[in-house]
């Protein structure tokens, strides 16, 4: 009696993607449950009820998309043409503490499988937030994926600490393991976002459970840089010191990797995610995947978060890939288009480590394929002399919507190109609700330089007010004459370096927002330590008693990005400079505490010295008194208020 099966596919052009990237054509193949059992020729011998006729039509293998951030199609288009840090700490991160939840991931997630389902994906990577409810939308739209429960090293949308995410993870992994779609995994973020702890027990907890491990790394060479002064050595060895390659590593990226670290790579047997256009889109360069290829690493494609992509279409990317290796190397031999498919199917599975499963039609694998239409108009026509042309014509001529069916795990998810387990029409609507609450959100938070400062995240909402005076000197002797008496008592001193870059916006009132790097100065004069604050002055005097001012409105925060940073996020209409060498005391004149600098400036030029004699102040009866404090001790230093200048350094640097 011939053998039964649930399901014969027939007359098919079957591209198996195997490791002999065998080919039948007008060919079967037989599916069992979840199972393929038979592929070409031996699958004639199956008698099944059921037969697909697949004329005209190529069978593969379901594409992979080996890195993505799947809710993050909630969240495409919103910022777009940006630096990454600018594009991920101004506005994906602040965004997604404010909305990231268990709905928002779903909807997302939902979202991201109606499209990958119909771009013939089959398998994902995902990395992301609340990863439970990722995994339960993806095994309800019927798709198979690596699901990893992100750990950073700062608070999360689903973790105050690394300490609960990593509960989190080891919780998610529990419940998950054995799933027939859903492999669960830890995802620490990347070693610059994580803690040597965090890579460490990440791996071990992998290790633990014998799951793979999602991460980012080298992506920028400004990632490779800092591993560099930091640790004295790049991403990769770095990250091997910290156990990382205990575990079964899925490494996104690898943009800047040099040829040791890509035999380390293949030494430890960790996959690779390439993302061309996610890379191209952030700038952040081409990845050596020909070298990578030829040392034996497994590399797979991804689209990575469709926040920076902004889709999910594997098949712009793998044709991507394919046309960047023969542009940045000259040679059109490079990555020819077998291989390109190659990674997208058998060596993307294997990056993942899922290979077992899925990435090849072959008997044993589970039955996850694609059928594509190949009498579509730019499909025409075909050549049967070369064995190969199937490929080029799947890479450089085929389009996602070429796919009309897809399987996985032996279930049909979309029919002649209508999706089986999702409501697209349904998701559409909810998604565009969800990005009128984004916009309105980020709208509101553009309306004030402050709301961004809050947003950005660290940002100290921290309003003080002051009485302080400026006063142009020509010498300090007689200043530290009077500090050196018994007039006044000096607590503490201390020298400084200071870079100002002021920014000024298109609206006064925003006021002035303030970068200052500090170099503290030791007593040779050698710089001893650095920090850097933002300070956010607002233009309004609250009263003027004579020379002295009293001030409110100061917004300090750690400035925990580059002054480029905060260039390209605030976009102020002006930029001002000024850098001087400052002398600072806390003194105590008469019971009342003062700072008094004195500043020569370097930029802009300046003949002399500049003191200035500040204190907090809580009220105006307060500021009134300590006003008239401040002119005895300008009297002291021998300053008349004629002396006295009323705006600040910036306003001579911008030459008013
Ligand atoms: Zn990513």
């Amino acid at each position: 009696m011939a053998p039964a099966c649930d399901l014969r596919l027939i007359n098919a052009t079957i591209v198996t993607m195997d490791a002999h990237f065998a080919i039948f054509k007008n060919a079967a193949l037989a599916i069992a449950g979840d199972s393929i059992v038979a592929v070409g020729p031996g699958a004639d011998a199956y008698e099944c009820a059921d037969t697909v006729d697949c004329r005209g039509r190529v069978v593969m293998p379901g594409l992979i998309n080996a890195h993505t951030h799947v809710p993050m199609t909630l969240l495409r288009g919103l910022a777009d043409d940006l630096r990454l840090d600018v594009w991920l700490m101004g506005y994906m991160m602040p965004v997604e503490r404010e909305f990231v939840d268990p709905d928002f991931v779903r909807l997302g997630t939902k979202l991201g499988c109606a499209e990958m389902i119909r771009s013939g994906v089959t398998c994902f990577a995902d990395m992301y937030y609340f990863e439970d409810a990722i995994a339960r939308a993806t095994a309800d739209a019927g798709l198979r994926a690596l699901c990893a429960q992100t750990v950073l090293r700062f608070p999360t949308p689903d973790a105050k600490s690394y300490e609960d995410s990593l509960a989190l993870a080891r919780d998610f992994i529990e419940r998950w393991r054995g799933h027939s779609l859903i492999v669960p995994a830890p995802a620490p973020h990347a070693p610059y976002t994580c803690t040597p702890e965090i890579l460490r027990s990440c791996a071990e907890l992998a290790a633990e459970f014998d799951v793979p491990l999602h991460t980012h790394l080298a992506e920028t060479a400004f990632e490779v840089d800092q591993s560099r002064r930091e640790y004295g050595m790049p991403v990769v060895p770095w990250v091997k010191k910290q156990g990382l390659f205990d575990a079964k590593v899925l490494a996104a990226h690898c943009v800047h990797v040099d040829e040791g670290e890509i035999r380390a790579l293949k030494n430890f047997n960790a996959g690779v995610a390439h993302n061309p256009t996610s890379n191209l889109k952030l700038g952040a360069g081409i990845a050596p995947v020909a070298k990578m290829l030829e040392l034996g690493v497994d590399v797979g494609i991804g689209t990575d978060g469709p926040a920076s992509n902004n889709d999910l279409d594997m098949f712009e990317e793998m044709r991507l890939a394919a046309l960047l290796a023969k542009g940045v190397s000259g040679d059109p031999t490079a990555l020819p288009a077998r291989d390109a498919l190659a990674m997208a199917t058998r060596l993307g599975a294997r990056a993942m480590h899922l290979d077992h499963l899925t990435g090849s039609l072959e008997p044993g694998k589970r039955a996850d394929l694609i059928v594509v239409d190949l009498d579509r108009l730019h499909n025409v026509p075909a050549f049967e002399r070369d064995p190969d042309a199937i490929y080029a014509q799947l890479v450089y001529a085929s389009k996602s919507t070429d796919v009309v069916d897809v399987m996985c795990n032996g279930a049909w998810l979309m029919r002649d190109r209508a999706l089986l387990t999702l409501d697209e029409e349904a998701l559409r609507h909810a998604a565009r609700d969800a990005a009128r609450r984004i916009d309105l959100f980020l709208t509101s938070r553009e309306v004030s330089v402050l709301q961004k400062l809050v947003a950005v995240g660290g940002a100290i909402e921290q309003e003080s007010f002051e009485v302080q005076v400026k006063a142009r000197v020509a010498s300090e002797a007689p200043l530290l004459a009077v500090l050196a008496g018994k007039a006044v008592t000096v607590v503490k001193s201390s020298r400084y370096h200071q870079y100002d870059t002021y920014w000024s916006f298109e609206d006064p009132d925003q006021g002035w927002l303030r970068y200052r790097e500090d170099e503290f100065l030791d007593r040779d004069g050698k710089v001893a330590g650095a920090r850097a604050r933002l300070t956010l002055t607002g233009r309004t005097r609250e009263a003027e008693f004579g020379a002295v001012l009293l001030f409110r409105s100061r917004y300090l925060a750690p400035a925990a990005h580059s002054a480029r940073f905060y260039r390209e996020y605030f976009r102020p209409a002006a930029e001002h400079l000024v850098e001087k060498d400052r002398r600072r005391w806390l003194l105590v004149y008469r019971g009342v505490e003062f700072y008094l600098h004195l500043d020569r400036l370097i930029n802009p030029p300046s003949d002399g010295f500049f003191i200035e004699l500040k204190s907090r102040t809580w009220s105006r009866r307060d500021a009134q008194d300590k006003a008239t404090v401040i002119n005895e001790l300008l009297a002291l230093f021998g300053t008349s208020p004629d002396d006295t200048i009323r705006d600040g350094y910036v306003t001579l640097a911008a030459g008013r």
